[in-house]
Parts: structure tokens; C-alpha cells; sequence
């Protein structure tokens, strides 16, 4: 009986997923650094625009490499259909703008990050779509907001900086009992610890720059949803607007791909130990990580997530302490990326959400006193030294 991909573990899903091979037979990925390809005749040209036959003709609209990545992700997110984009902002923009028009309705969690809250605040009321904002761990918010003329919601889950929880299920049943689509930016939880198409979502969205990368060299992103979608709000937004992932992006991201279990899976564990490390000294207020029983999604998180993932969130009290933890860090970068192999921590009021207006920043959680760390891959022994040290002095 012949293999059926889809019925492969995640590990092999992401080394094998999406092959193409040339007449080469080379066992890496190849990288086809092309803009555009040639055809036998003009009736096969003919026969290429007109998806008579299959095959490329242009990059701008797909590229053997870009495909590669596409197919690889969208095995693993059990998706029909995956479109990679330039970046993760080029995929939350296409995946909102794609479903609306004048007079639509959009409902989005108020704690986003920052560019995707920019999305829905700024710029899609100026082509005359409304937005609400809710409390997205409150289902009730969420039933009030959403309206008949609703066509998507946004959910980010966990969310940045301090990983609130959205019931992704709950909220899904609610936008589609008014004919809704349902978008999940899972760049937090990653594909390997939450699947929100199978808990009912419609579109997921990656910034491909995070673990997908994983490793600080490309920006990349992705929108994975079915078929039909694809065709109805999609596949001419992308094509016609241009947002195309570079061939040698996708290149390097097809190879992240194959150890992104791996490595989360070890991010994860580290993540959790450090929590714990963190949430015992005195110095810190609050910690907050999906899987520790003290924090207020928990009961969600254990549901949706088969992993607490690889950011935590901490408070301080105070800028200048949190000022005196970075600066004290020897190990960890202070950096405002994030699911990379080194670990970075960041000041959100300072940097991330610097243009949030500071009487909304409370209500996000972007407290003065706020820590935001990405937790890598060295060793669990030295990164705890470095933070407990560092709380030392903050
Ligand atoms: C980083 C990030 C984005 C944007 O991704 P880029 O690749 O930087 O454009 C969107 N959503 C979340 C949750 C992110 O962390």
C-alpha cells in the first residue's frame, strides 16, 4: 500500500512533507532562484495560463522552492491549502482584507500584536469596516460584539506580551452562527502545540519569522486555510497585491521546518522549568505561563495546547527594575524577537508596544514593570543561572 502523507507523524511531516525533486534527484530541497519560467510552445504557454496543465508562471503567483514550504506546512497544519507570504504582517492583512468590504463588521481581542492591532484599529475603518475590540478571555465580550454583519474575527491566542488565553472553540461556534470567518494568529503556540482548524477556526496565520525560522536569518509568513476559502477571498487578493515570499526564504524556511519540532519541543520544556524558577523568586510580582496552574487561562490552555510554548511573561513592579534585570542578563539578548534558538528579552511598553496610547497599555497587560522572555535553546543549567542572577539585582 503507497504512503499517504497525511497519515505521517509530525516528525516525518516535516522532512518529508512537500518534496519536489528535479530531474537531479538531489536530496536537499533545490533553491529556484527564478523570477519567471519558459514554456515548450506558445500552446503550451496557452495551456499554462489557462490551468489546463499543471506548472509555474510567474513567482510572483508560486515557485517550485516557495511551493516546497507551502506544502510542507500546510501536511503539517492539516490544512488543504497553504499561501506563503513576505512576512507575518503581508498574512494577517491579506487574511482580514481578503474576507471584507465596505460595511463589513470585524471583532478582533484587544491584546494583538502591535501591527495587527494597527490593522484593525487604523486601517481598516479608513475603507469603512468597523471594528470592536473585546477582552478576548471573556466569551461574553465576544457574544456582545459579534453582529450580523460580522464576516471575521481575529484571535491571537496566547497573546503578546502576557499570553492570554481566547477559548478559540467557544468563540468559532459564536462568529459562525452569523456566517463568520474565524482567524487565528498561532505564532505564539506554534503548529506544534495547537491546531485551531481542528477546534473550529477557519484561517490560520503565521509570521514564518518566529520558530518557523527560528534561527534570526528570514522574514516569512503564511495563511493556511481550505480550498474553497482559498478561492473565494484569497487566491486573487495574493496574486494581484504581490506580497510573494522570496524563493530563498522559503528555501531557508523549508529547512527550518525540519527540525521545528525539535527544537520547540526542547524551548518548550526549558520554558516551563524557567517559569517555575522565575515564579519562586521574590522579586517578581507575577509570572505567567499557559501551563502554570496560576495563570488565568489554564483550564483553556490545557484544553487547545499540548504545550505551554516558549515565551514567558513576568512583572517586575517597576521600569527600573525591569531595566536592572536586563541589563544584568549576561546570557540572554535583549532583543524583541522572539521563538528563536537564543533566547531574548524584551521591555515591551519601551519597544513592542511603544505606539499602544498609555492609558490603554493596562488593559493589554503592558505594565512598566512588564518582562517579556523568549526562551531558546541553550542549556536549561546556564539559563537559569543568568536569570536568577539577574532577578538578583533587578
Ligand atoms: C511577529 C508577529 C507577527 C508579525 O510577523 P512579521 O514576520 O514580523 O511580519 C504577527 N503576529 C504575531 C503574534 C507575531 O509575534
Amino acid at each position: 500500500m503507497a504512503e499517504d502523507p497525511k497519515d505521517w507523524d509530525v516528525a516525518t511531516k516535516l522532512i518529508r512533507g512537500g518534496i519536489a525533486r528535479s530531474q537531479f534527484m538531489e536530496t536537499a530541497e533545490a533553491l529556484y532562484l527564478t523570477q519567471g519560467f519558459t514554456y515548450d510552445s506558445a500552446e503550451g504557454a496557452d495551456r499554462r495560463f489557462a490551468g489546463d496543465e499543471p506548472g509555474f508562471v510567474y513567482s510572483r503567483f508560486n515557485n517550485p522552492t516557495v511551493k516546497m514550504f507551502e506544502d510542507r506546512l500546510a501536511l503539517l497544519e492539516g490544512a488543504e491549502v497553504c499561501r506563503a507570504q513576505a512576512t507575518g504582517m503581508a498574512s494577517v492583512h491579506a487574511a482580514l482584507i481578503g474576507l471584507v468590504k465596505a460595511g463589513d463588521h470585524v471583532v478582533a481581542g484587544r491584546a494583538l500584536f502591535g501591527s495587527c492591532r494597527w490593522i484593525v484599529a487604523e486601517l481598516l475603518p479608513r475603507f469603512g469596516v468597523e471594528t470592536t475590540f473585546v477582552d478576548a478571555t471573556n466569551l461574553a465580550e465576544w457574544e456582545a460584539a459579534i453582529r450580523p454583519n460580522t464576516k471575521a474575527v481575529l484571535i491571537e491566542t496566547p497573546s503578546n506580551p502576557v499570553l492570554e488565553i481566547t477559548d478559540i472553540a467557544a468563540v468559532a461556534e459564536m462568529a459562525h452562527a452569523v456566517g463568520a470567518k474565524v482567524v487565528v494568529d498561532n505564532v505564539f503556540a506554534t503548529p506544534i502545540f495547537q491546531q485551531p482548524l481542528k477546534l473550529g477556526a477557519d484561517v490560520v496565520v503565521y509570521s514564518a519569522t518566529k520558530h518557523i525560522d527560528g534561527q534570526g536569518r528570514v522574514l516569512g509568513g503564511a495563511i493556511l486555510t481550505s480550498e474553497a476559502i482559498n478561492e473565494e477571498f484569497y487566491r486573487d487578493y495574493v496574486r494581484h497585491t504581490g506580497p510573494a515570499l522570496s524563493p530563498f526564504n522559503a528555501w531557508v524556511l523549508v529547512k527550518g521546518l525540519e527540525t521545528l519540532d525539535l527544537r520547540v519541543r526542547r524551548q518548550n520544556d526549558t520554558a516551563a522549568a524557567l517559569a517555575d524558577v522565575i515564579g519562586e523568586h521574590k522579586k517578581v510580582r507575577e509570572v505567567l505561563y499557559p501551563f502554570r496552574k496560576d495563570h488565568p487561562g489554564y483550564e483553556i490552555a490545557k484544553k487547545q495546547m499540548t504545550g505551554g510554548g516558549t515565551v514567558i511573561a513576568m512583572d517586575l513592579g517597576s521600569r527600573e527594575a525591569a531595566f536592572k534585570f536586563l541589563n544584568a542578563l549576561e546570557i540572554v539578548d535583549i532583543s524583541n524577537n522572539l521563538g528563536d534558538a537564543k533566547s531574548m528579552a524584551t521591555h515591551p511598553p519601551t519597544t513592542t508596544h511603544r505606539s499602544v496610547p498609555e492609558e490603554q497599555r493596562p488593559s493589554l497587560g503592558v505594565t512598566e514593570g512588564g518582562v517579556r522572555l523568549s526562551v531558546g535553546l541553550e542549556s536549561v543549567e546556564d539559563l537559569k543561572r543568568d536569570v536568577i542572577r539577574a532577578l538578583d539585582q533587578a
